[in-house]
């Protein structure tokens, strides 16, 4: 699903990325770990062209997105982003903050908007929220809301950038369970984050990063478990 090849990615003379080679297959989870600044931010948006890099290829659901002729509104379209920030409109209504983008963006109309905007609100635990206003939910259940709303547009791809990072402790749980199941149920996910119980439990592949490079990769209970490299043991001893 996603291709990368010796992605590079400079800001002025800032060398963010610094050659990046990474596969998400289909129906997989990957978790990027790494400390703060190592790029993982900056590797994320390159995978739906937020941040255009400087060099490499990148190919995401069959299309070449740095081929400067991708038309990459089809593939943010197959693409659900969730952000630390959780970005709803505050003046809709949760149900409806889930089915905008079908309408303006798939024409998915009405009833049938509503349909699958309802059943991803389900699967996030939200069924009794529809009517409620962002402003009246905590965190947590907003972020789950961001999930849903991303869900309703049938992505073949999740990104999530520290999805649970901006929340009260007490939150998490909720929306690491809602992301766990989602990877049980064969999502395919491409997930930075610093919870590392999750990335242990739910990862199919662990990537570390440091300094815009991939310095070590495998499963997580390789990585995490039995690091090979120092630079990855040492940041697991400032984390654990
Ligand atoms: P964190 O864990 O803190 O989120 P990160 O691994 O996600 O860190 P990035 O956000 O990808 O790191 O940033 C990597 C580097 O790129 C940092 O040094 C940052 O200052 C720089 N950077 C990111 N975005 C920009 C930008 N738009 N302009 C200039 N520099 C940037
Ligand atoms: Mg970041």
């Amino acid at each position: 699903v996603v291709e990368i090849r010796d992605l590079r990615k400079s800001f002025g003379d800032n060398e963010v990325l610094s050659g990046i080679d990474l596969d998400v297959h289909r129906g997989e989870v990957v978790c990027v770990i790494g400390p703060s600044g190592s790029g993982k931010s900056t590797l994320l948006r390159c995978v739906n062209l937020l941040e255009q890099p400087t060099a490499g290829t990148v190919r995401v659901v069959d299309h070449e997105v740095t081929d400067p002729d991708c038309d990459i509104d089809r593939v943010r379209r197959k693409v659900g982003m969730v952000f630390q920030q959780f970005n709803l409109f505050p003046h809709l209504s949760v149900l409806r903050n889930c089915t905008i983008a079908q309408d303006k963006v798939l024409g998915r109309k009405g009833a049938e908007a509503d349909r699958v905007a309802r059943m991803h609100l389900e699967r996030v635990g939200l069924e009794d929220k529809v009517d409620a206003f962002p402003a009246q939910l905590s965190g947590g259940q907003q972020q789950r809301v961001a999930i849903a709303r991303a869900l309703s547009m049938d992505p073949e791809l999740m990104l999530f950038d520290e999805p649970t990072s901006a929340l009260d402790p007490e939150l998490v749980g909720d929306v690491l369970t809602v992301m766990r199941r989602l990877a049980d149920d064969g999502m395919t996910m491409l997930v930075v984050t610093h919870e590392m119980a999750f990335a242990r439990e739910a990862a199919d592949r662990v990537v570390f990063m440091d300094a815009g490079a991939i310095v070590e990769e495998g499963a997580p209970e390789q990585v995490i478990g039995a690091p090979r490299e120092a630079r990855t043991r040492e940041f697991l001893r400032r984390v654990l």
